[in-house]
């Protein structure tokens, strides 16, 4: 079963999402397979619990590869519960992102280039993970939202509609011919 995708204007998405603290349950899992299965509907990389309805920090990061980040990880869907960033890379860069949450916008926005991040998982056990270039602006972006925050947010150098991105995509500052953006 697939959820409602929250969309720009709704409360829930400018609320800072609460810890998971109980892990395992069924309720949890129910709500990790229905935002897998609304991801993969959407095509996306990337999804945050708010995102669907739900105050919870959980994340799903889900990168590819794609032709302007060739050395993205091939990842299967990575499931995160209450993340948080240990240390960003002064070294940031210039990306387009869109968002599931704010349909037919694209923004060029400047991330931290490496990240490294502390997370639980589905069944509450800490992991550790460090991420350079498009994954780690994915999981900036959907970390944002545990925060209250999309993209509009950080102050977009650039933003356009998704046809005028479509139809400039070749000239763009910054970009690229992805295809896959983090929702
Ligand atoms: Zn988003």
């Amino acid at each position: 079963m697939t959820l409602r995708l929250r969309q720009l204007g709704d409360p829930i998405l400018t609320q800072v999402a609460e810890p998971v603290t109980e892990f395992g349950t069924p309720a949890l899992q129910n709500l990790i397979e229905e935002m897998l299965a609304t991801l993969k509907e959407a095509q996306g990389v990337g999804l945050a619990a708010p995102q669907v309805g739900s105050p919870l920090q959980v994340i799903i990061v889900a990168s590819r590869p794609n032709p302007r980040y060739p050395d993205a990880p091939q990842m299967e869907p990575l499931v995160m519960l209450n993340p948080r960033p240990l240390a960003l890379s002064d070294e940031q860069v210039l990306g387009w992102e869109g968002c599931l949450s704010v349909p037919n916008c694209r923004g060029l926005v400047a991330r931290a280039r490496e990240v490294e991040v502390e997370y639980y998982t589905p069944e509450g056990v800490r992991q550790r993970v460090t991420w350079q270039d498009f994954p780690a602006r994915v999981f900036q972006h959907e970390y944002d939202h545990l925060l209250g925050r999309l993209f509009l947010d950080r102050q977009p150098q650039q933003l356009l509609t998704e046809a005028e991105y479509q139809a400039q995509i070749h000239s763009l500052a910054g970009g690229t011919e992805e295809q896959q953006l983090p929702p």
